[in-house]
């Protein structure tokens, strides 16, 4: 059950940010990569451009963490199924286990460990625009341009079923399997309703649930399951879902046992009497 919880936009948000007041103005030393598939460019290539750059900002956008360099290169790290991308003070011993690692000139540094596999891109500013697996990312629903004007504008015309949407990072990006399940419970909808027939008052809840699941997640640090940088786990256990993970659990609303449904390709929790189709 656990090893389906992978990061997405709180856990993200949440590293993102701690690597921006940590490593924000450090000045890149020393590169090491250990598994070239994770980089879209040779690694000596990669090395070369890299050493000497200054970090301006770490940020993030849906599942994908945009570290911006001096001069004009964007380093795009992707977790996939889970990581720890943990940092190092100067003088600490860095994890053991590693696949990738970047030293600044301080001394400090941070080492990623995929537990599958992950993204490592290093992309000119000029070719962000082209990077494909970045480049269609929707909107993250943390940013100011995600109003419900705009979320609406986005489900207009749409045909399909609801929660493929909100799986499509094309669509809103950040929100996976994980959250998915109790915004779609908060908002009664079930996964399998067809665009066209949700309401706008549906769509506005939809729209509220959003926004609060992943606010309430970033709040409390992200998954307990998934590490932040400083090594730290985060406080959203299984407690804290609605119907997610809670097969044969009472609704938190009516008390209906929650079922575990085959949606498509994934699984969802639903309360049958709370998210009728
Ligand atoms: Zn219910």
């Amino acid at each position: 059950m656990v090893c389906e919880l992978m990061p997405e936009l709180p856990e993200i948000t949440v590293i993102a940010g701690q690597m921006n007041r940590e490593i924000a103005g450090k000045c890149v030393a020393i590169v090491e990569a250990k598994q070239p598939k994770n980089l879209n460019i040779p690694v000596a290539e990669f090395e070369k451009i890299i050493n000497g750059k200054i970090v301006n900002e770490v940020f993030s956008r849906g599942k994908w963490i945009f570290i911006k360099l001096s001069a004009a290169y964007y380093l795009l790290v992707n977790l996939g199924m889970g990581a720890e991308l943990l940092y190092f003070a100067p003088n600490q011993r860095f994890p053991e286990k590693y696949h990738f690692k970047i030293a600044f000139s301080d001394e400090s540094g941070f080492a990623i460990h995929f537990w599958w596999f992950g993204y490592i891109h290093l992309v000119h500013e000029k070719e962000l625009s082209k990077h494909e697996l970045t480049a269609k990312l929707g909107v993250s629903p943390t940013d100011e341009s995600f109003t419900l004007e705009n979320f609406k504008k986005l489900l207009a015309n749409k045909k399909g079923r609801i929660k493929d949407f909100l799986l499509d990072q094309k669509n809103v990006a950040g929100v996976g399997n994980v959250y998915v399940q109790d915004i779609l419970f908060k908002a009664r909808l079930h996964p399998n309703r067809k665009i066209p027939t949700i309401s706008e008052k549906e769509i506005e809840s939809l729209y509220k649930a959003i926004i609060s699941t992943l606010n309430h997640s970033i709040k409390l640090g992200g998954l307990a399951y998934e590490k932040d940088f400083y090594g730290k786990s985060g406080r959203f256990t299984l407690d804290e879902f609605l119907v997610g993970y809670k097969t044969g659990k009472p609704c938190p609303s009516c008390k209906t046992p929650i079922e575990k449904i085959k949606t498509g390709s994934t699984s969802s929790y639903i309360c049958p009497k709370c998210q009728l189709l």
